[in-house]
């Protein structure tokens, strides 16, 4: 190890297991069920400290989210502003105002993150009701969408429940890239799997899905290639 880094330790309730991430080359985010002890954890970052070395830096949203200057919402970099007052969070074309009674990060962080789920899913519902007037199939078709921010997938379709995730990231790439992951898992609701039939259902709603899903991979790698504070 050239550098011992620095560790930050939280401490959760519903957790079974210690999680360790990387969160920037020289720093760790430990997770650990509520009570365990300092010693433990140790032990955890002694043992598998290779392992832990070499793991990936992960984007950490939630860190991007405590008092940003700017956050970048569908592609466009914006100033974010700060006021006191009961709480309201504005996204307009150009800035962001924050009107939060407490001006601690944590809190912040809440109201954005609330504030981009809501965001992410009217652009979602505004999106679907055009489809549905252009193509008849989705006419009857009438899923709840949900978003988080997660960091394995784009989004994701519950055929059962009738229920698409959405990953919250998303409301921060070109909205284009919104587009092709709702296309892709309301063809979902249609073929499960991705066999041939998936992509020509998926070829109706998405004509540029070729070129739209390489996009998205590439916006993906722009804003995660460092870490979270640059979105
Ligand atoms: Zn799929």
């Amino acid at each position: 190890m050239n550098r011992t880094p620095e560790i930050e330790i939280i401490r959760r309730k519903q957790q079974k297991r210690i999680i360790v991430r990387k969160t920037d080359k020289h720093r760790l985010r430990v997770s650990a069920p509520v009570r365990t002890p300092m010693r433990e954890i140790r032990k955890v970052l002694k043992t598998y400290e290779e392992q832990i070395m070499n793991l990936p830096v992960k984007p950490d949203f939630h860190i991007a989210l405590r008092k940003p200057k700017t956050l970048t919402i569908f592609g466009a970099r914006l100033p974010v502003f700060y006021q006191n007052g009961p709480s309201d969070v504005t996204i307009a074309a150009d800035r962001i105002v924050v009107v939060s009674p407490k001006d601690d990060a944590a809190t912040i962080k809440n109201l954005l993150e609330q504030a981009l789920k809501h965001h992410l899913l009217k652009t979602t519902h505004t999106l679907h009701d055009k489809m549905r007037q252009q193509h008849p199939e989705l006419e009857k078709c009438h899923p709840d969408f949900y978003t988080r921010y997660t960091l394995s997938r784009f989004g994701s379709c519950n055929k059962a429940k009738n229920r698409i995730n959405l990953n919250l990231a998303l409301v921060h790439y070109p909205v284009q890239c919104l587009h092709s992951v709702y296309a892709h898992e309301v063809t979902h609701l249609f073929v499960a799997g991705h066999s041939r039939a998936f992509y020509e259902q998926l070829a109706v709603f998405d004509p540029e899905y070729k070129a739209n899903k390489l996009n998205l991979e590439a916006y993906h790698r722009i804003y995660l290639r460092d870490n979270a504070t640059s979105i």
